[in-house]
């Protein structure tokens, strides 16, 4: 299972933010440093921000910092926001494709939504900060640019 890539930034995201302190690092600077481009960072940090996984301030003195519900947030559920919770095959066809014939009675389908819940699953008691523990931690902060 592949994982989109707006996924990937906001974790990416999260975790250059959980290593932050009170710097408060702007949108550019987190792209900057976490190798992204700056309108993907942008979409995934007001998507982060109306989940209430960080807050966001204009001007002087602004920024970004994660909130105490961002530290704390899984994995798994930060997955689950991201990815959605489709199936992994297009068994319904798309606008372009018909569904597939087996569409209305596939054991592989229910197997595959097993497997997917399952990798879900596993990443639900891993959180934000956990993932920013030594060495991961360090690292961040030794490839992000000083505020
Ligand atoms: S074989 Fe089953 S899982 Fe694969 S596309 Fe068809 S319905 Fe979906």
């Amino acid at each position: 299972m592949r994982l989109l890539r707006s996924t990937d930034l906001a974790l990416r995201v999260l975790m250059r933010l959980a290593v932050a302190g009170d710097s408060n690092p702007t949108t550019r600077e987190v792209s900057t440093a976490m190798d992204v481009p700056y309108t993907h960072a942008a979409k995934v940090v007001a998507e982060l921000q109306h989940r209430g996984l960080l807050t966001a301030r204009r001007g002087r003195g602004g920024g970004l910092a994660l909130t105490e519900k961002g530290r704390t947030a899984s994995v798994g559920a930060v997955v689950r926001a991201f990815e959605g919770e489709g199936d992994v095959v297009d068994c319904e066809g798309t606008a372009t494709s018909a569904p597939c014939p087996l569409s209305s009675a596939c054991r592989l389908r229910g197997a595959l939504r097993g497997a997917q819940e399952a990798f879900f699953a596993s990443l639900d008691p891993v959180t934000v900060a956990d993932i920013v523990a030594a060495p991961t931690g360090p690292l961040l902060l030794g490839i992000s640019p000083r505020p």
